[in-house]
């Protein structure tokens, strides 16, 4: 990559961000384009994190993604927020234009994307069943309501962030028809008959010992079963839905589709979608 005096920076603002592969994705995509851009990751302490905002309009900087632990308290310190981001209480993504610091969220846009494009899936009208209901889950929940889902169910082993999730997605959606389940084997059971869509929204299935969410059996047969975990490609869960028959689809269209929108907002730009999923599952390969 060269840097030159015209080069301009895009990057991400995390605490811890060594493990990222955003740089990957999002540099290669300049090249794809032959832009003079690069991104960089900055790791950036919750304590600074009001200094590093407040330096990006006098560096110069063009735009950063924004994650864990900033997602939130970046909001307070933005002039503007888009819709989504602000019914989403979430920012992923600051775009600077003009000396303003706008936020958006993207991780939204990438779930439901992805579900159209890889999973061949419209969200209207379904009914859809969310595991978990903490940072993923939210995107995934929010989206669902926004895009007219009939039914929503969460479950989380904690039953007191499903119950705070479903009531907030409530008082933005009161017409969704969002319920709240435990995340008790029996009770799961009963509850994922009928569901269109089954989505994991917990990090469980990451690791190769990671115990079993569900079984299969439950669900409908015309399912969808998708794992928002992109690192391994096929979790347990997915490998088990599949020799069971069921459409199955992995994390990494969500991940790609949210910097291809983080992407088209630093630059104006279409992002060239396919080289930044090839770019990942490269660096998954490299470092399973
Ligand atoms: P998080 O904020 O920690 O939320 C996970 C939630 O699931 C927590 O409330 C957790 O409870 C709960 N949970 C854990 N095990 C459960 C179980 N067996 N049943 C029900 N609930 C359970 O994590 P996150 O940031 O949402 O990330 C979740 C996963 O999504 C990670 O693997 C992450 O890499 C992935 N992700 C993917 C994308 C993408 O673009 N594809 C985007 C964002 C995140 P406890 O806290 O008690 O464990």
């Amino acid at each position: 990559m060269k840097i030159e005096g015209t080069t301009r920076i895009t990057g991400l603002f995390g605490y811890p961000v060594r493990h990222t592969f955003s740089p990957a994705m999002h540099n290669a995509a300049f090249a794809e384009r032959a832009m003079d851009y690069a991104y960089v990751p900055f790791e950036v302490h919750p304590r600074d994190l009001k200094a590093a905002v407040a330096a990006l309009i006098p560096l110069g900087i063009v735009g950063v993604n924004i994650t864990i632990p900033h997602k939130e308290t970046v909001i307070p310190l933005l002039d503007e927020i888009s819709e989504e981001a602000a019914l989403m209480g979430s920012v992923n993504t600051i775009q600077v234009t003009e000396g303003r610091l706008k936020g958006h969220n993207t991780d939204a846009y990438g779930y439901e994307t992805s579900l159209r494009l890889e999973g061949d899936f419209e969200l209207k009208d379904k009914r859809i069943f969310v595991l978990g209901a903490g940072g993923a889950a939210r995107a995934v929940c929010f989206q669902s309501a926004l895009a007219g889902v009939a039914e929503l169910v969460i479950a989380d082993v904690v039953g007191a962030r499903a119950e705070a999730l479903g009531e907030a997605v409530l008082q933005a959606f009161p017409d969704c028809g969002v319920e709240i389940c435990s995340a008790d084997a029996g009770v799961l059971r009963k509850a994922l008959a009928g569901k269109d869509l089954f989505v994991n929204a917990t990090p469980i299935g990451m690791k190769v010992n990671d115990p079993q969410l569900i079984d299969a059996a439950w669900l409908d047969p015309s399912a969808l079963v998708f794992d928002v975990i992109y690192n391994p490609e096929e979790t347990r869960l997915l490998r088990e839905a599949k020799a069971q028959g069921f459409k199955t689809l992995n994390g990494i269209g969500m991940l790609v589709h949210q910097g291809a929108r983080a992407f088209e907002i630093f630059t104006g730009v279409a992002a060239p979608v396919t080289v930044m999923a090839e770019v990942l599952r490269e660096k998954f390969q490299e470092h399973p």
